[in-house]
């Protein structure tokens, strides 16, 4: 799939023109230096430019506006290093359309004691020019991320990176195009949702093609492609089945699949089982590899899935981990070790794999195709959110909940899945309860790789509201945050 381009996030540095030239120079090289360290580590997406410190109401339009012009600029990180008047933001910041980061650090990170004297202190003022950008900020509105601290401190760059990947969701999710193979399973509520809005809001694309249509792209296929996927299959799986012929049909599918997908410049699609007019078997091995290159999918026609974990794997591209479509399938409530078993019929990606997954061939008890060749596996244990999107109708809202992924308790050798037992926190019934109430789906992502950090600036980019179920949540609390949160909704508009 087509690769993101590589965005760039610049560091603009605040002053005025009252401390004369030779302070505004020095001005200019500890900017350069700060963004020049921030541009090299790497947990910081992209690439951090340095923009020469403005000083003037027409500086900062200037700036601003390019940035907003500038396609590969996915955010702009603003720094005082002296005192800036922030009347002189106010046009600038209003025409600014690209994600903003304020940054409150220091290029010294001690005070010279022996030397210092009243030209350090005008130099160094971040400590009261962050302040007077910060009202300036809060007073237009702009939802942004804080950041305070020593600029080479790792716990400053990691939150810098977090909002750059979010900012990169942000920039890609504006262009992203989901293809709908047959519409939404029937009578099916948390998969609707109103896809004009979606575009309006988040610039998602969510379109349906014919099954008939893909079911000629498969049957398109040559022999030669198939070897070639079969191959790639063999290099990443194993195979533990004496049907080749239904792991060749996945081939089939997948190959078709993704010759459509690059056509038409998708990032994501959907399908359902209840329309599968054309295909003799489910996709299943074919969707799982796909997640696997990056594509984002939901089953049963949930595009904002799709749409979600195709935004979700590039926030998370370079990062340790894995990131895939799951769902909440089944309960162990045995007291005090109650977890949940997570799988999906066949959909789940192998990134999120513990160790190689095996390809199997078994009957599936519904859709009523032929048996479908598959990936099945264990999923790696650890921490990791599980993230669901719904319709509220005036609004988006995303529920994060933090889990603790396990080994499973017992095997369960009569059951050829991609699953994940995890234990959701605080525990299985206040997060259950927590995640009903806030109206989460059955459908989430599972990611590995990302944290409620990434996700806290996504939601805030994207206007969406968040609710988080996690280690401290009490449920009693969170019902009536989203009875109040309700009501700000309904404020907004
Ligand atoms: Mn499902």
């Amino acid at each position: 799939m087509k690769k993101p381009p590589v965005y760039t996030f610049w560091l603009v540095t605040g002053s005025q023109g009252l401390y004369g030239e030779e302070t505004l120079a020095q001005v200019d090289r500890d900017s350069r230096v700060i963004a020049e360290h921030l541009d090299g580590d790497a947990s910081i997406p992209g690439r951090v430019v340095f923009k020469p410190v403005v000083k003037s109401s027409d500086e900062i339009q200037a700036v601003c506006e390019a940035a907003s012009l500038d396609p590969l600029c996915a955010g702009v990180i603003t720094w005082m290093h002296t005192f800036s008047p922030s009347k002189m933001w106010i046009a600038g910041l209003r025409m600014l359309t690209k994600p903003l980061l304020q940054l409150n650090t220091q290029f010294n990170r001690e005070i010279p004691w022996d030397s210092i004297d009243m030209d350090f202190m005008n130099l160094t003022q971040s400590a009261h020019g962050d302040r007077e950008h910060g009202f300036i900020l809060t007073r237009l509105r702009k939802n942004r991320p804080v950041v305070v601290g020593y600029w080479q401190d790792e716990t400053t760059k990691r939150r810098i990176g977090a909002w750059a990947r979010a900012a990169i969701g942000l920039a890609e999710g504006k262009k992203l195009k989901i293809a709908r193979f047959g519409d939404n399973m029937r009578e099916v509520a948390v998969t609707e949702g109103d896809k004009v809005e979606a575009q309006i809001r988040l610039g998602w694309q969510v379109n349906g093609y014919s099954l008939g249509e893909l079911a000629d792209a498969v049957q398109a296929v040559s022999e030669a492609d198939i070897e070639v996927q079969m191959r790639a299959y063999a290099a990443a799986y194993d195979q533990a089945t004496g049907q080749p012929d239904a792991i060749r049909y996945q081939a089939r599918i997948e190959v078709a699949l993704e010759r459509f997908l690059a056509a038409g410049g998708f990032a994501g699609f959907t399908t359902t089982f209840e329309n599968l007019a054309g295909l003799e078997q489910l996709p299943g091995l074919a969707v799982q590899d796909l997640m696997a290159k990056g594509y984002g999918f939901g089953a049963e026609g949930d595009w904002k899935m799709a749409a979600l974990l195709a935004v979700m794997k590039k926030v998370s591209a370079g990062l340790d981990g894995g990131t895939s479509f799951m769902e909440d399938y089944t309960y162990h409530l045995e007291q005090g070790n109650e977890r949940v078993l997570g799988a999906h019929m066949l959909e789940v990606c192998p990134s999120i794999a513990d160790g190689r997954p095996r390809i199997e061939v078994h009957p599936l008890g519904i859709g009523g195709k032929a048996d479908p060749a598959r990936l099945v596996f264990s999923g790696r244990t650890g921490p990791a959110i599980l993230v669901s999107l719904i319709d509220m109708g005036n609004r988006f809202r995303l529920i994060v909940n933090d889990v603790l992924a396990e080994k499973p308790l017992r095997a369960m050798p009569k059951l050829p899945i991609a699953g994940v037992m995890w234990k959701p926190l605080p525990d299985l019934m206040r997060a259950s309860e927590a995640w009903m109430q806030a109206g989460g789906a059955h459908h989430s992502i599972m990611s590995y790789a990302l944290t409620i950090e990434h996700m806290r600036t996504l939601a805030q980019m994207l206007d969406f509201e968040l609710v988080h179920i996690h280690a401290g949540t009490d449920v009693d609390e969170l019902a009536e945050k989203l009875m109040l949160q309700d009501l700000v909704w309904k404020l907004k508009g």
